[in-house]
């Protein structure tokens, strides 16, 4: 079989001959009890960068001493990209959401042979999925292997976007000294409200790591917590997002991209927000209007704005989001740091080992199976396409 992936750069300077910390922590089991993918073998070290074309997600030798074809590149946007090329034959195409190869209606018309698209990560949203189910292409994604490291990039990203940690560090940089300037907006964080839209693994694992900053925690999602849950953690529960946003300081959120939350913070839901409030947006960049983002900072009615996500990736080099005011912008990193790209690599070996052995690929994975929202995609997308517009990523000139 031929199997198309789709990588990020390496790094500017080479692949690291070494690496800042020998071995990873050890962890056994998802706090829900899910166990960590558990691929048949392994042909890299845990620790090593996998997510870049050089990494090749640790696949080449698995699958070619197995018979298979397998082709990397990073070239995927525009005319005439080397993903396109190999698409029209390719049986499975692997992507990452961080870079994501986006597998559009006209994409999908042409890969003729294409069985199944695997998500090296969480998020498939970058697939078609509406043409995805009409051509009976399977969709997987590697579910939990990567939300526990978005959870922690949150709260980095709310206790330093309130305290404008990199207001201060720019000071510093500079040779500067002045306290005044470093402290005019600096908050913190203790006795705010806070409120994830979504309390799936990533919201609710976001909510539990902001609990000890003994602040008052909000959440809304299309299925309530249980009350153990919500007793636990002292959580207010919201029937609409409107209600939530109202009343909290820091919004985060962690719902997944599909026709029904696209765009879900434009200018009419950002109106409804507590003035000065921040957005902490790991999710996906087009839950949130562009424009509309740019301009509450401005205005005010947002005091900051963070996150690694963007529409699309990577994100044109005149993006507002890159230049707005109090904004923390990441790319698109907190789901593959080196420790979630042992995750998810051995997440896609799994997937590939099922697939091969004709074995059942756990229900947990799914997105799309049979021309249907299976597994997750079930209970987590909606039906139809949120991939419009992506062809804009060819704008985006390497620096
Ligand atoms: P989960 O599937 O565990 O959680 C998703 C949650 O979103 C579920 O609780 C689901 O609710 C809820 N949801 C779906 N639609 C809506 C809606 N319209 N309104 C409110 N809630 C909704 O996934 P994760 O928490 O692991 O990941 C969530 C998303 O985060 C991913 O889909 C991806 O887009 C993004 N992500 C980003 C990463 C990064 O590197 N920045 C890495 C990993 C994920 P319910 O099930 O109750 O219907």
């Amino acid at each position: 079989m031929k199997i198309l992936c789709v990588l990020y750069d390496d790094p500017k300077g080479g692949m690291p001959k070494s690496y800042a910390l020998s071995e990873l922590p050890k962890i056994e089991k998802y706090p829900d009890g899910m166990t960590l993918p558990s691929p048949k073998g392994r042909d890299y070290t845990p620790g090593q960068l996998l997510g870049c074309v050089s990494g090749e997600l640790g696949l080449r030798k698995f699958l070619e001493s197995n018979g298979h074809e397998l082709v990397v590149t990073n070239s995927k946007d525009g005319d005439g990209c080397e993903a396109d090329k190999h698409i029209v034959d390719a049986d499975i195409v692997i992507s990452q959401p961080f870079f994501p190869y986006y597998l559009t209606k006209e994409r999908i018309a042409k890969a003729k042979n294409l069985k199944m698209a695997i998500t090296a990560g969480i998020g498939s949203d970058h697939v078609d999925l509406q043409a995805a189910m009409d051509n009976k292409i399977d969709v997987v994604e590697v579910t939990y292997c990567n939300s526990r490291s978005v959870a922690e990039h949150i709260v980095m990203m709310i206790v330093s976007m309130v305290r404008d940690y990199h207001n201060q560090h720019r000071i510093v940089n500079e040779g500067g000294w002045n306290i005044a300037d470093a402290v005019q907006r600096s908050y913190d964080v203790e006795g705010m409200h806070i409120g994830t839209v979504a309390a799936g693994r990533i919201g609710l694992d976001a909510l539990r790591k902001m609990k000890p900053f003994d602040v008052h925690l909000h959440y809304f999602d299309r299925h309530k917590l249980p009350d153990s849950v919500e007793k636990e953690l002292n959580l207010t529960f919201h029937e609409s997002v409107e209600s939530m946003v109202k009343v909290c300081d820091v919004v985060t959120i962690n719902c997944p991209l599909h026709p029904e939350t696209e765009n879900l913070f434009d200018d009419a839901m950002i109106s409804k927000m507590k003035k000065g409030a921040y957005i902490v947006n790991t999710a996906r960049g087009k839950i949130c209007n562009r424009d509309a983002i740019a301009k509450a900072l401005k205005s005010g009615q947002l005091s900051g704005y963070a996150g690694d996500v963007w529409f699309p990736q990577p994100a044109p080099n005149d993006h507002v989001w890159r230049t707005m005011p109090h904004h923390g912008m990441t790319p698109h990193t907190s789901g593959t740091s080196l420790t979630a790209q042992s995750r998810y690599a051995d997440g896609v070996r799994e997937i590939l080992e099922c697939f091969f052995e004709g074995k059942e690929i756990r229900n947990q994975y799914l997105i799309v199976k049979d021309g249907q929202l299976a597994g997750m995609g079930a209970h987590s997308y909606s039906k139809g396409s949120a991939t419009g517009g992506s062809e804009e990523a060819a704008k985006y000139k390497k620096k």
